[in-house]
């Protein structure tokens, strides 16, 4: 009998233990259970998993605002040039 629908099913015969029935929502089902099974058996990879986006979330924030600062630097600094190229080339047009 399946586990899932509670419907009777004969056993792949290189499964005899199945204890789900080859339906496709039974399959996805067992598939479910299968991952969180594997997770209760392998708390520690995922707490280290954890970490990592955590570390790698602190780092993309400090990224973040390394460039919000820079591109404010960059914005006044090419603002500036470009200011100076206006006026040059106003010069040389007046000439
Ligand atoms: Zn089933």
């Amino acid at each position: 009998m399946c586990t899932v629908c509670g419907q009777p099913f004969y056993p792949n015969k290189y499964h005899p233990n199945q204890e789900v029935c080859s339906a496709a929502q039974c399959q996805k089902e067992r598939q479910l259970q299968n991952q969180k099974t594997w997770r209760n058996h392998n708390p520690q990879y995922f707490r280290y998993k954890d970490r990592q986006t955590e570390w790698e979330k602190k780092r993309a924030n400090y990224l973040a605002n390394w460039r919000q600062k820079h591109r404010d630097y960059f914005k006044q600094y090419r603002l500036k040039r470009k200011q100076k190229a206006d006026l040059d080339l106003g010069k040389s047009s007046e000439g």
